[in-house]
C-alpha cells in the first residue's frame, strides 16, 4: 500500500451521474413515491458529528482507524435499512460490482483483515483476480496522456469509463453474483443506492440515478479523515490498486 496526501472525491462534481436528494418526495423506477427520511437523516448526521469529535480526540493508531471505520459503516447501514426497500437494488444485482469502485486505505485495511482470515484457496482466487485487474488498470493508466494517476480524482475519471466497458468484476464478486466480503465491503458499496431501472447500471447503459444525501457526503468525508489520520493516507483508489504487490500469507 502507498501513503500520501489527502485527496477527496467530490460527489457534487457535475461530471458524476449523481442526484443529491433534497426534495421531501421523490420517485423510484417502479413509479413509487418515496419520502425523504429527514428525521433519520438528521439523527445520523448528529451521530456522525459526534463520532468526528472522537476521531479528532483519539491518538492515531491503525486499530483505532479500523474501529472508527466500522462505526461509520454501522451508522450508514442504518440509513440503508430505512431507504433500501424503495431502491432498485436487490440481492444478486451486481452491475455496480463491475465498475471502478474507489476506496480508501483504511477501508482496504479492513478488507485485508478479511482476506487474511480467509482460506488459502480463497486467498489465491482473490490474488489472481487482483493481479489481473491491476495489470488492466496499469495499462489503462499508461494509455492516458499524460499517464493517469490512479490515486487522484482526475485519474479515476480518466480511466473509469474504459474500465467499465471492459466489464471486469470486482475481485471479491463471487460466481453467484454475491459479494464475498459483504460485512467488510467499502463505503461506496454500502451507499450505492439507485432509483432507476437496474438495467441502467449495466455497462453502456444509463447512467443510473443514485440516491445521495448529506449522510453519504459526511460519511465519505469522515472515512477520508480517519484514513488520513490513522494511516497517513486520505486518497481514494480502485479496490484492487490497494492490494498490488502485497504479499499474502499463503505464499
Ligand atoms: S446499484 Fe444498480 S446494479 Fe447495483 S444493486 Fe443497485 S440497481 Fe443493482
Ligand atoms: S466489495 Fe463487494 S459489493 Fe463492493 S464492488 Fe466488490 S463485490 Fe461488489
Amino acid at each position: 500500500m502507498t501513503t500520501g496526501d489527502s485527496e477527496r472525491m467530490d460527489f457534487t462534481d457535475d461530471r458524476l451521474p449523481t442526484l443529491n436528494i433534497g426534495h421531501p418526495v421523490f420517485m423510484n423506477y417502479r413509479g413509487e413515491e418515496l419520502s425523504l427520511p429527514t428525521g433519520t437523516i438528521e439523527d445520523l448526521l448528529g451521530e456522525l458529528a459526534a463520532l468526528e469529535k472522537e476521531v479528532d480526540a483519539f491518538l492515531p493508531s491503525p486499530d483505532s482507524g479500523v474501529m472508527f471505520l466500522k462505526e461509520i459503516y454501522r451508522i450508514v447501514d442504518r440509513l440503508g435499512q430505512v431507504i433500501g426497500p424503495g431502491m432498485a437494488c436487490s440481492t444478486g444485482c451486481s452491475a455496480c460490482c463491475r465498475v471502478m469502485v474507489a476506496t480508501t486505505r483504511v477501508e482496504a485495511e479492513l478488507l485485508d483483515e478479511r482476506i487474511r482470515s480467509s482460506s488459502p484457496q480463497r486467498q489465491r482466487e482473490w490474488e489472481a483476480k487482483v493481479s489481473d485487474r491491476n495489470a488492466f488498470l496499469s495499462d489503462l493508466a499508461s494509455g492516458c496522456s499524460p499517464e493517469a494517476d490512479l490515486t487522484s480524482f482526475d485519474g479515476l475519471l480518466a480511466t473509469c469509463e474504459k474500465y467499465e466497458q471492459a466489464n471486469k468484476a470486482c475481485p471479491f464478486l463471487g460466481e453467484d453474483h454475491l459479494c464475498q466480503v459483504y460485512e467488510e465491503r467499502p463505503l461506496l458499496c454500502r451507499v450505492c443506492w439507485v432509483l432507476t431501472d437496474p438495467r441502467d447500471c449495466e455497462p453502456g447503459e444509463g447512467p443510473p440515478v443514485k440516491f445521495r444525501t448529506a449522510v453519504f457526503q459526511k460519511s465519505h468525508e469522515l472515512v477520508g479523515k480517519v484514513s488520513q489520520k490513522h494511516f497517513g493516507d486520505g486518497r481514494v483508489s480502485p479496490i484492487p490498486f490497494w492490494f498490488r504487490e502485497k504479499p499474502r500469507e499463503h505464499c
